[in-house]
């Protein structure tokens, strides 16, 4: 087992695992622990290159630590990704091998279920560590987070039309839905359930053509999705798909999907809002898997009716952010981003303050951003200060 420390700037550990035996190249980020051990999933992608599995998990961990910071869940972020494919690559003896990696770091780091993994692949983590989430309710976890995450987003997406369409009922609104994985499968379900009306796409068309026998769903090819006039793109597959070459192309008036860091760059949040098209920042939207892991490591222990009031609350804190981000004239990315820091800042200064120090952080209630009052003209938005570290694939 070959461990090594890449040094990452604003990043708390950074690491490279290799395990010849096995064949697991991967890499675990932890951007940070300093308002509670980092918490994210484990994501299994064919990555062309060492860089861009780094550049991925680095965006993914960073990610964690303002879903976790907004949704108050008390964790830090962090992520793992496993270069390979899925459906290939992917053995016990390497799962195995990175549950040992993921142990390594002797809790610093909880892992779970993201794309390319499954609740069964944490059950075999287990196996080497305890610091996993996301097992199998047999087990004593909390099952697949999938489910809560697209209730989220459905509820999220249901706010932002509520909002910029003025009605509630989504019979007839189209959908054009990106990647058909676990999450898309069961918004989709929600979607359809409420009579909208789907398009949907995968690199993987036999996953494509499922959905579109099970919801009545039209399917286009992966590169058309941008181009497909609709009410809502969802994104449901992987991240910086809103960018320079695809915002022109929005045929929607509402950005609502499931995949982490949709936007490639800070600016492109402003981006849509420049096209008027409104945004539901992906770390909000996309909270309700985490709120259900999380709730798994509660003293307490799991409690669904209180994982599901937690993630009924997504739509309250869209509805906030859609509202705060009209008012400050600034994108909605923008807005998330400084209610995260802003969380983030509180939980620091409450744990300096408090007696215990390395304590719980305590709760920030969802209320008016601070910030920028001043009006911005909607030609001209103000810049989100807010860093994202970049990545140049589109
Ligand atoms: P998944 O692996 O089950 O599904 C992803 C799907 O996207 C796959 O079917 C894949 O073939 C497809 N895909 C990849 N690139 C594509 C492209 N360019 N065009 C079209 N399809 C493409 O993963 P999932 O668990 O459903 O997660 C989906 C997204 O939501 C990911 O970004 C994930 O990080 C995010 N997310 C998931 C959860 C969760 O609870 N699973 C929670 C929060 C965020």
């Amino acid at each position: 087992m070959d461990f090594r420390v890449i040094p990452v700037e604003g990043y708390e550990k950074v690491v490279q695992c290799h395990d010849t035996y096995s064949g697991l190249n991967a890499i675990i980020s932890i951007h940070t622990t300093a308002h509670g051990l980092a918490l994210g999933g484990m994501r299994m992608w064919p990555y062309a290159t060492l860089q861009d599995a780094l550049l991925d998990a680095n965006r993914l961990a960073q990610g964690m630590t303002y879903k976790s910071a907004v949704a108050e869940t008390g964790f830090g972020g962090g992520k793992a990704v496993i270069l390979g494919h899925a459906q290939r690559d992917k053995t016990k003896r390497l799962l195995r091998a990175m549950g040992r990696f993921v142990d390594v770091l002797g809790g610093q780091y909880i892992t779970g279920e993201d794309v390319g993994t499954t609740v069964e692949d944490m059950s075999i983590v287990r196996q080497e560590t305890r610091h996993v989430v996301g097992l199998p309710r047999a087990q004593g976890g909390s099952g697949d987070p999938a489910p809560y995450t697209a209730l989220g987003v459905f509820l999220g997406l249901r706010t932002c039309v509520e909002w910029a369409l003025h009605t509630t009922d989504l019979r007839g609104i189209r959908v054009a839905v990106q990647g058909c994985g676990n999450v898309a499968t069961h918004l989709c379900q929600h979607l359809r359930q409420a009579g909208a009306l789907l398009t949907v796409t995968d690199v993987v068309p036999a996953k494509a053509q499922r959905l579109a026998q099970q919801y009545g769903a039209c399917v286009v090819a992966p590169e058309e999705i941008y181009d497909v006039p609709c009410e809502i793109y969802a994104p449901c597959a992987l991240g910086g798909t809103l960018n320079d070459y695809t915002i022109p192309r929005l045929q929607c008036r509402i950005v609502a999907g499931s995949a982490n860091n949709q936007c490639l760059r800070a600016e492109h949040g402003d981006a849509l809002r420049q096209r008027g098209i409104v945004y539901a920042p992906d770390f909000v939207i996309n909270a309700g898997g985490l709120l259900n892991v999380a709730m798994e490591l509660a003293p307490t222990g799991y409690d669904e009716a209180h994982v599901l009031e937690k993630v009924r609350r997504i739509a309250d804190t869209v509805r906030m952010l859609l509202d705060t981000a009209a008012s400050q004239d600034v994108s909605t990315h923008c807005a998330a981003m400084q209610l995260a820091e802003h969380k983030l800042d509180t939980a620091r200064q409450i744990k300096v303050s408090s007696p215990a120090g390395r304590g719980a952080p305590a709760p920030v209630s969802v209320g008016t951003l601070p910030g920028r009052q001043r009006r911005h003209s909607s030609r001209t938005p103000a810049p989100c200060t807010a860093a994202v570290p970049h990545a140049d694939h589109h």
